[in-house]
């Protein structure tokens, strides 16, 4: 049966150095519950220490919590993943680890914090998050696929990391599953800025780095639950699964 899921596919955490310091694991979940959404992707730059504990923070809730990243490539352009599971996750963590190199630096660019469902400190994660990954677009798309994850090019409408920003345009040969846009622009004015994107489905999400702005960027999805199959089906309106945005 088809149903319909409030989905923000793209929040970050406390982790992330821009993210704030209140955006931990259960303050997530309790403003995710307060916005009645359905379906969250946890995506933190680069990396992903705390989405086990949001899963965790989300247990007994109705809320659906999909492991993601937001993956800085060479080009500086962002990029969303989402995965069922956490194993695909890791390999991707794998992949992103490998080619990003320095240490963080809290005075300059924030602290990393990894924190439980309890809202314990477990550490610090000292990797350069902020940075880029030596991957470029195409390597990370195509590792996101397979590792059978959802590959997003994100805020599509932001100068700075955005791949219009970055590039001047999508390159044709890189197989995006959706493209997303900011609350701030949203999806009708995007299109009648880039008529050029009518093959692509554009969908809205928060990119919240702090509490109050998740859920302000939302997509409701029309499946029959919420796994990247379907969302995938969804995003291409196949099999009477469907996507609308506000
Ligand atoms: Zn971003
Ligand atoms: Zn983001």
């Amino acid at each position: 049966m088809i149903k319909e899921f409030t989905c923000d596919l793209h929040i970050h955490t406390c982790l992330s150095p821009c993210g704030d310091l209140d955006m931990y694991p259960r303050a997530i979940i309790k403003k995710c519950l307060k916005e009645r959404l359905n379906v969250v992707g946890i995506c933190d730059h680069n990396a992903s220490e705390n989405v086990e504990y949001v899963m965790e923070a989300a247990r007994g809730t109705p809320i659906v919590v999909l492991p993601g990243m937001e993956i800085t490539t060479k080009e500086e352009v962002h990029i969303i993943a989402l995965f069922d599971n956490v194993d695909d996750l890791l390999f991707i963590q794998e992949f992103v680890y490998k080619s990003l190199h320095g240490m963080n630096r809290e005075e300059i660019f924030g602290c990393q914090p990894i924190v439980n469902e309890k809202n314990e400190i477990e550490g610090f994660n000292e990797h350069l998050l902020i940075g880029a990954t030596g991957h470029s677009l195409n390597e990370t798309v195509e590792e996101i696929h397979r590792c059978h994850g959802l590959a997003i090019a994100a805020h599509i409408d932001r100068e700075s990391f955005g791949i219009i920003g970055q590039l001047g345009f999508i390159p044709g040969d890189i197989h995006f599953d959706a493209l997303e846009v900011s609350f701030r622009t949203g999806t009708k004015k995007i299109r009648e800025q880039h008529p050029e994107l009518t093959r692509y489905a554009v969908i809205e999400s928060s990119d919240a780095h702090f509490i109050n702005d998740i859920g302000k960027g939302k997509t409701r999805f029309h499946m029959e639950c919420p796994t990247i199959f379907e969302l995938k089906l969804a995003l291409e309106g196949r099999e009477g699964r469907f996507f609308v945005t506000p």
